[in-house]
């Protein structure tokens, strides 16, 4: 039986971690946020709880912080901004290489961290840490786009005689809201483009599991980020998120989270940049000429992987009628490889989901698909936050699961009569992040492609955003902006165009047809 867990994480955590934070009198550990460059409770004491979704105890403790803390760490990232801006790039770039081997010498501080907070199978925490580490070794590919362009005036009358640099440049200060799903992963994609691209930053991690995000702070400090460039705020996003998004010294709002919270953003910030990546309803269409036994296998994973709790998940299976019979057995047999629960127990490959509320959300989808009518074929019950793998078929488009995000770990299976319905019920989700097709034919493929009103379409696997290799991003309500290795950096800096007029010193291309 793995060990209780709580008072266990101020013991897992190494020397490096210990200016995070202090053992309470109950034994449980009390963590700093970081706001101008030093590690500080809130201004008013205020704490707030961190529990594991492990057994619900309580692992932690942060400051819930207040709108004097977010003007604080505001005005400390407007005012270090220029501090990052001067450090040379190559510079910049070595203090990333150097986080990189510092988060590796750390790695088990990491894995355990999100374990508990997060409750994640180790494999899964592991995996997270690694894609952080990778991303911050492509930082010297993702600076590539910082370069800018050589525009020559001699191609429009208006600007004969000249020529413009376009440029690259910060925004600014940069607020960066970050989900639960991948508590260190998200965030760090977000800091780390902002930073690299010369801004100042502040993050607000979710209040289910700001502790991930807390340490990776603590590397870019030991690796060389200047005080005040990146603050760290915690407490819970209504009190905290809002202040910061709607502050006028903050220049771009970074956002990964829900639709409905997406929209409170955008009410709240006025007039800045925003990037938002949203809600997601990932449909995986099977049809019938597909090869069934590795779409069975691609979209179980797809369906439960971190409990379902991905946006970019596999959320509806669309199977074309003539194979569904097929496919779903194969199904069915692929989940039962799937064991959940305690994420410490090695064999487990499905944790908890993040809290009870989300837990009984994913039942009540379940129930509403079950009375209208779809099979239950495995599952459709809840252990604490330990949601059991999920298999209905036969739903039909009338349950709310057919349309509403499940982020939890349901496979989900409406059937089609062909590939023509499949998409006709793809274009009426309001959401548009991520869909994928089985099939071996290439010209369905591409019709399937062009037609998917989405941001990204995969080709016999699930989708997966990975390191951000690929960009990736929503269309219709899934969100505004492509995130990515190098694309994050459009949208992390605005263009600055400078233009030289060279016709004074008689360089310049100057009109010669109205001369003559
Ligand atoms: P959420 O409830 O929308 O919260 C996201 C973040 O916003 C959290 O840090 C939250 O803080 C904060 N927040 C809450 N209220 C706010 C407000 N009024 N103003 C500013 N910030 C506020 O999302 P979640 O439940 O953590 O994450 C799941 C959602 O994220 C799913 O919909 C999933 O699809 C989406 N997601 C999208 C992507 C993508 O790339 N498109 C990736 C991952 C996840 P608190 O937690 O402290 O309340």
């Amino acid at each position: 039986m793995p060990e209780n867990t709580v008072k266990s994480l101020g013991d897992l955590l190494s020397g490096t971690f210990e200016p995070l934070f202090k053992k309470g009198s109950d034994g449980i550990p009390l963590f700093n946020m970081y706001v101008d460059g030093s590690w500080s409770d809130s201004s008013d004491g205020a704490t707030v709880d961190v529990d594991t979704p492990i057994d619900r105890s309580v692992i932690a403790r942060v400051p819930q912080a207040s709108e004097r803390d977010v003007e604080r760490a505001v005005a400390s990232a407007y005012d270090s901004w220029q501090k990052i801006r001067d450090i040379p790039g190559i510079e910049r770039v070595e203090i990333f290489q150097q986080a990189a081997r510092l988060i590796r010498e750390h790695e088990d501080n990491f894995v355990n961290t999100l374990m508990l907070e997060a409750g994640k199978p180790r494999g899964d925490a592991a995996g997270e840490v690694h894609a952080v580490i990778d991303r911050l070794k492509l930082v010297m590919e993702e600076a590539r786009k910082i370069f800018g362009e050589y525009l020559p005036g001699d191609w429009s009358e208006d600007t004969l005689g000249k020529f413009a640099l376009v440029i690259r440049e910060p925004v600014g200060v940069v607020a960066a809201i970050s989900p639960f799903n991948y508590p260190l992963f998200i965030g760090a994609t977000k800091i780390i483009p902002a930073l690299l691209a010369g801004n100042a930053v502040v993050a607000k991690p979710s209040v289910e599991n700001p502790l991930s995000m807390l340490l990776f702070a603590r590397i870019l400090e030991r690796a060389g980020i200047p005080a005040g460039s990146l603050n760290v705020l915690t407490g819970s996003g209504g009190k905290v998120g809002e202040a910061l998004v709607s502050s006028d010294k903050v220049a771009l709002v970074t956002f990964t989270g829900s639709t409905e919270i997406g929209r409170r953003v955008v009410q709240a910030a006025g007039v800045k940049r925003l990037h938002l990546e949203l809600g997601g309803k990932g449909m995986a269409l099977v049809l019938d000429d597909a090869d069934l036994e590795l779409a069975a296998k691609k979209c179980v994973e797809g369906s439960l992987k971190n409990a379902g709790q991905r946006c970019d998940a596999i959320s509806a299976i669309l199977v074309v009628e003539n194979v569904a019979d097929r496919f779903v057995q194969l199904l069915v047999d692929e989940v039962d490889r799937w064991k959940a629960g305690d994420p410490r127990d090695e064999s487990v490959k499905v944790g908890p989901v993040i809290n009870m509320a989300a837990a009984e959300r994913i039942h009540g989808l379940v129930e509403d698909a079950v009375e209208k009518g779809a099979m239950l074929l495995r599952g459709g019950r809840h252990r604490g936050c330990v949601y059991e793998p999920t298999v209905l078929d036969r739903v039909l488009l009338t349950a709310r699961i057919a349309w509403e995000e499940t982020f939890g770990p349901v496979a989900t299976v409406i059937r089609v009569r062909d590939e023509d319905e499949a998409i006709t019920v793809g274009k009426e989700s309001r959401y548009g992040l991520d869909s994928c097709v089985f099939t071996n034919s290439f010209y369905r493929m591409w019709k399937m492609a062009k037609r998917l009103q989405v941001g990204e379409v995969t080709i016999n696997d699930l989708p997966k955003h990975g390191v951000g290799y690929f960009p990736f991003g929503g269309s219709k309500e899934s969100g505004v902006g492509r995130e990515g290795i190098g694309y994050s950096i459009d949208e992390m800096t605005n263009l600055k165009t400078i233009v030289f007029n060279i016709e004074p010193a008689k360089l310049g291309k100057t009109h010669r047809i109205h001369q003559t």
